[in-house]
């Protein structure tokens, strides 16, 4: 008699964008506590990726704390992450940066041995990279002092180019690609890109996780950053619905911005 072997259930890993997809502004959404915990005991591996470079890994770390959702360091991966992670690839360490950007940039490049030139210390600094992030204090100066980085030679990276970032209350509020636009228009370079619908950054947690492409689920609320950056490099993709898109919208995307499945809530994961 022929004994059926027992199949063994393969672990997944679970990437998941955080804003709209585990959290919108000081909410937490639905179920995803309970989901993330019951994931977690099945032998899978949770991590979180974020376009917004405004925080540090660290940051974001204790603020999915508060909101009651276990996470470390290092299970977290932001566009200012992946920027450090590609300029220690690039043997940038120890070499000179200027940043239009907040905590997460300058932290993530300090932390792995970038000189971060300030406004006002080094107006005379040779400046070997720029880099920009998300910055609400962006000014005049700043754009002016990484056009002439950029022109004199200075490599000009982008840790996103999220035009737009939805806020609490529905509305939306001018994002990174905005400001990277400027340096673009003003020095006639393109950027380096890192972020999501880049591959770069997902392909880097898929060999931190140890993780076969096959299987990797990327989770996310937004087609154009999240499912495409998926799509890109042949991962599945599940779109929540719970963020900035409509189910009218995610059924009718096309090429890489169409989701491998969409689901209502975080909860439908564990089916
Ligand atoms: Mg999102």
């Amino acid at each position: 008699m022929k004994c059926a072997k027992a199949s063994v259930r393969q672990p997944l890993t679970y990437i998941f964008d955080l804003d709209g997809v585990i959290y919108r502004g000081a909410e937490r959404q639905p179920y995803v506590a309970e989901t993330l915990a019951e994931l977690r005991k099945r032998g899978d591996t949770v991590y979180f990726y974020t376009n917004n470079s405004s925080l540090s890994r660290q940051s974001y770390a204790t603020r999915l704390q508060g909101f009651e959702i276990e996470a470390s360091v290092d299970e977290i991966m932001t566009s200012s992450y992946a920027t450090a992670l590609y300029l220690t690839e690039t043997e940038a360490i120890g070499k000179t940066v200027y940043q239009i950007g907040q905590e997460g940039v300058e932290s993530e490049l300090s932390a792995i041995g970038m000189k971060v030139i300030k406004d006002h210390d080094e107006p005379d600094a040779h400046i070997d990279y720029v880099v920009v992030g998300i910055d609400v204090l962006f000014t005049y100066e700043k754009l002016a002092r990484a056009q002439s980085a950029i022109l004199s030679g200075a490599t000009f990276i982008a840790t996103n180019e999220d035009m737009t970032y939805p806020t609490e209350s529905g509305t939306v509020r001018p994002g990174n690609g905005a400001i990277v636009a400027s340096v673009r228009a003003a020095t006639s370079i393109e950027p380096v890109v890192l972020g999501k619908p880049h591959g770069y950054a997902l392909q880097k947690i898929l060999e931190h996780t140890d993780t076969p492409l096959d299987r990797a689920v990327m989770v996310g609320d937004n087609l154009a950053t999240d499912i495409a950056a998926g799509n890109r490099i042949g991962m599945h993709t599940a779109l929540v619905l719970t963020g900035l898109t409509s189910r009218k919208q995610a059924e009718a995307a096309q090429g890489e911005m169409k989701p491998g499945e969409i689901i209502v809530t975080l909860r439908e994961l564990l089916k």
